[in-house]
């Protein structure tokens, strides 16, 4: 077949999108900026890379992101493929080396044939049936030519990454190994806070020094599952001892007390040599989190390898703008995955990448769309992005209230989950037979 698909954006729904188009043998070519250009939160020099958190969440079918993963393994996801294969110990969760896990998706695409990869700052929209990947930080002219196709302002929030911190800098003589309820094996290293050390560090915290990001924004609008622990803490003195300081489950096996609070860091690297500070987003000033964070028991010599950061997160108005199966209602050649249609997450984006990549495929061969029930995880998400009748609409994770599902009397709630995974799955084999 002579003709190709174009995908912008080799981030993780435009390297999902490239593979999935490429294995029903049509040609792609792949842009992306990297290594030329970096957006300011990238920097490796590999497509698919994890800007923040090395988590790709938890891996049970009790757990909605993980009934994703699920289907996606189901599908021939290439980004799930790529995560098994390059895991690191997480307890429940799927967490991956992430240069290892960038390196091994380039590869794989590298290696395909139909797929040539071209480094290069895509500025106007290419001919033909194209797939716009370009993310939440989408740079330069692409910001016009999408601001052009969907007749007006992107939305945006803003959006946080966590620090990485050096193992051989963690102070083990104040921390204890341990997964929260025990469950898994104990893979977080855990900085446990009496209350005077918590108070003190909170104290701290809320009248750190913030970095500016916008001139006219003191508090930006922030999405709720990725907020600053610092504009979280500012809600009050407990707040994060409901949250990321979230001590239930963390007993401390040499005192057999559970702290007032503690802090979980999880690895970030195969070798065990990084760890990233759990659900500690961050806009504070470099050296405000250096200051700050070194209260925590355990990091007060801690090698800060990477300091949070706060960037501006783009992304269009879905549910007047695209059809279920990924494309634009007023340009159907046109189709847009990721993170920039609303779906939030890494593995979210992910599949939105894999079921656009497999409709662009279809729109250039004259099949019919695949458009998954919403009965299925990644059905809900398409069907909750796609509905015109979603007013105010902001970016949205996996879950299991966006599933479609009877109602159930099961009183367990891990059960219950596991049976609404069970049908999904059951209904993905039924409509992906022929895919
Ligand atoms: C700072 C930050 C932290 C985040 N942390 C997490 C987290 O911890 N966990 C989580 O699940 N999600 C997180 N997210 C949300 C989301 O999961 C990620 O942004 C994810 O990478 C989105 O995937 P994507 O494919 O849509 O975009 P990306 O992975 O960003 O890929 C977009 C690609 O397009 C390229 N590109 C951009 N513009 C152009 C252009 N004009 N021409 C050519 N190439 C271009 C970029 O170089 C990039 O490789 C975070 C987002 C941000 C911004």
């Amino acid at each position: 077949m002579s003709e190709h698909i174009n995908v912008i954006g080799g981030g993780l729904a435009g390297c999902e999108a490239a593979w999935q188009i490429a294995r029903r043998g049509i040609k792609v070519r792949l842009f992306d900026m990297k290594p030329r250009t970096f957006s300011p939160a990238h920097s490796n020099t590999d497509l698919c890379e994890l800007v923040c958190s090395n988590s790709l969440k938890g891996a049970g079918l009790d757990n909605a992101c993980g009934l994703l993963k699920e289907e996606m393994r189901r599908m021939d996801s290439l980004v799930i493929s790529c995560a098994d294969r390059t895991r690191v110990p997480a307890g429940g969760a799927l967490a991956v080396d992430r240069d290892a896990f960038a390196a091994l998706v380039t590869e794989s695409l590298r290696g395909a044939p139909n797929i040539e990869i071209i480094s290069q700052t895509v500025e106007a929209l290419p001919s033909g049936v194209t797939v716009i990947a370009t993310g939440p930080l989408t740079y330069g002219g692409m910001n016009d030519v999408i601001t052009a196709l969907t007749g007006g302002e992107g939305l945006h929030f803003y959006d946080a990454a966590a620090p990485v911190i050096a193992a051989d800098s963690i102070n083990t003589e104040k921390t204890y190994l341990a997964a929260r309820y025990d469950k898994g094996t104990p893979d977080y290293i855990n900085c446990p806070m009496d209350r005077e050390e918590y108070d003190d560090f909170w104290e701290a915290l809320v009248s750190a020094q913030r970095t500016p990001i916008h001139e006219n924004i003191d508090v930006p609008n922030v999405f709720e599952g990725c907020m600053p622990v610092e504009i979280m803490a500012a809600r009050g003195r407990d707040t994060l001892r409901f949250g990321p300081l979230k001590p239930k489950g963390l007993r401390d096996p040499r005192t057999g007390l559970t702290p007032w609070a503690v802090l979980q860091l999880r690895r970030d690297n195969t070798a065990g040599t990084l760890y990233n500070m759990v659900g500690f987003q961050t806009n504070l000033k470099f050296g405000e989190q250096k200051r700050v964070f070194s209260m925590i028991p355990g990091l007060e010599n801690a090698d800060f390898v990477r300091y949070g950061v706060m960037h501006r997160n783009t992304y269009i108005d879905s549910p007047r703008l695209l059809n279920p199966d990924y494309s634009l209602r007023s340009r159907p050649e046109v189709f847009f995955a990721g993170q920039i249609t609303g779906v939030e997450g890494y593995v979210e984006s992910a599949a939105s990448g894999l079921l656009a990549g497999i409709n662009a495929a279809a729109r250039l061969t004259g099949r019919e769309p695949l458009v998954l029930p919403p009965t299925t995880c990644a059905g809900a998400l398409t069907a909750y992005i796609s509905d015109p009748e979603v007013r105010n609409f902001q970016p949205m994770n996996a879950n299991f209230g966006i599933i479609q599902h009877e109602i159930l009397k099961i009183r367990n709630k891990k059960e219950r989950y596991e049976r609404i995974s069970a049908n999904a799955l059951e209904a993905l084999a039924n409509c992906t037979k022929n895919i």
